[in-house]
């Protein structure tokens, strides 16, 4: 009999699979797909790593996991500045002084500060929902021009109905600085992805292509703990009701160019462009390759038996996850761990956190 059965190898379950190793307990990882890694695997086509499940890039304010993750790969010195595409313009992001110039022609701070002042008179009071937390951030400009078409087709309702926090990841700063994240430390892993995986997996019994949830009864006695990273209500089988999550789907073409797009992300913010971003991956590690490859990232309707991406956060699901969460206190030696399992928009960093704390908690 393992110690534990780890179902899922995304980084919650690599990261968990490692320490409880290192500490001398037997492991077996499950991964329904035919690679490991979940999220963060990448393809490697013509020398170039294709992010197959959209853009990721690695930045952290945590000195302890950035000096974690350098243990297993080092990393390069990307820093992340995508561009807005919007009626045939780009507009620099995150939202910042070139931003405001770019819209409004303006040179200083204080004149930005000034248009912004007016734009945002409209809100009083704590914003309720995004639409509210967008305006009082950047006004109505910004608002109408790079965020409002942008997050409704990625999450397929109204700002009004999505909560504040999402677009609060966004920084907006009154400097000249492109920078997407605000965070200390960023970049991707040299080689990519999948050498951070293979090197938290090294050594663990791992099988592929293995779907718990339908072999439930061959593999539920073969350990004493179970560590799920799967959809918690898919584990419990939808019996309280089903969570929403926003699908994705990616079409990845091969260019005959070296430089299709100048940089690794752009976004579309416009309703009616279909995509979200296009991605073109060379440009993640300064790819001097003959050929090019770019992804465009369509937001979709999720339905079971996809892949989930994103939890949609709103509080209806947060009250049912809440419902699915009490369930999961209850179940025997079932620990619940990581984006799907506890039902948060955690970036990378914070999913090796969670990870970490929770495998340490316990050995
Ligand atoms: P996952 O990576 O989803 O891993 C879960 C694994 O469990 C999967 O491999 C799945 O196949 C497997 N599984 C599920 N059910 C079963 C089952 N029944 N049996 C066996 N296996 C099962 N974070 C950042 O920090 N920076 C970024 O730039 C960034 N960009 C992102 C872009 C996109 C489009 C998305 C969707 C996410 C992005 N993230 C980013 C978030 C990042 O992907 C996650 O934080 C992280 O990968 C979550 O790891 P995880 O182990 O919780 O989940
Ligand atoms: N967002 C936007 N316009 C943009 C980029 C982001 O309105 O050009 C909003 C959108 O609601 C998105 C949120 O900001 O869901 C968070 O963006 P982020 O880039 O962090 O999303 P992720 O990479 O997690 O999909």
């Amino acid at each position: 009999m393992y110690d534990y059965l780890v179902v899922g190898s995304g980084l919650f379950g690599a990261v968990f699979a490692h320490e409880a190793m290192q500490a001398g307990k037997t492991v077996l990882v499950l991964e329904r797909r035919d690679h490991v890694g979940g999220n963060v695997y990448c393809e490697t086509k013509d020398g170039i790593h294709i992010h197959k499940y959209g853009a990721h890039i690695f930045h952290t304010s945590y000195e302890d996991i950035w000096n974690y993750v350098n243990q297993f790969v080092k990393f390069n010195n990307f820093i992340n500045s995508p561009v807005a595409y919007y009626q045939g313009h780009l507009y620099n992001l995150p939202f910042n002084m070139n931003t405001f110039r770019e819209l409004w022609d303006i040179v200083t701070p204080a004149q930005a500060e000034a248009i912004i002042a007016v734009q945002r008179r409209s809100i009083t009071g704590t914003p309720k929902n995004l639409e509210e937390q967008a305006i009082s951030l950047v006004g109505t400009d910004i608002y109408m021009k790079l965020i409002k078409g942008y997050t409704e087709k990625q999450w397929g309702r109204s700002c009004s109905e999505l909560p504040a926090f999402i677009i609060k990841r966004l920084p907006v700063r009154y400097t000249f600085d492109n920078n997407y994240f605000n965070d200390r430390y960023q970049g991707i892993p040299i080689g990519g992805y999948n050498k951070l995986i293979e090197a938290l997996l090294a050594g663990v019994e791992v099988r592929t292509g293995v779907d718990y949830l339908k072999e439930r009864a061959l593999y539920r006695n073969v350990a004493k703990t179970i560590v799920y990273t799967g959809s918690i209500d898919e584990y419990f089988d939808y019996k309280l009701g089903q969570l929403e999550y926003r699908g994705l789907h990616f079409e990845t073409e091969r260019l005959e160019e070296v430089n299709h797009q100048g940089v690794a992300v752009v976004n579309y913010t416009e309703r009616d462009v279909p995509y979200t971003r296009i991605i073109e991956h060379k440009h993640f590690e300064s790819g001097t390759q003959p050929v090019t490859y770019i992804t465009r990232e369509y937001p979709a309707e999720w339905k079971r038996g996809e892949e989930a991406y994103y939890p949609v956060n709103s509080e209806q699901n947060q009250r049912l996850y809440q419902q699915y969460a009490i369930l999961g206190r209850q179940e025997q030696n079932v620990i619940f761990g990581g984006r799907l399992a506890e039902y948060k928009y955690y970036d990378m960093d914070d999913v090796i956190k969670s990870a970490l704390e929770c495998v340490h908690k316990r050995l």
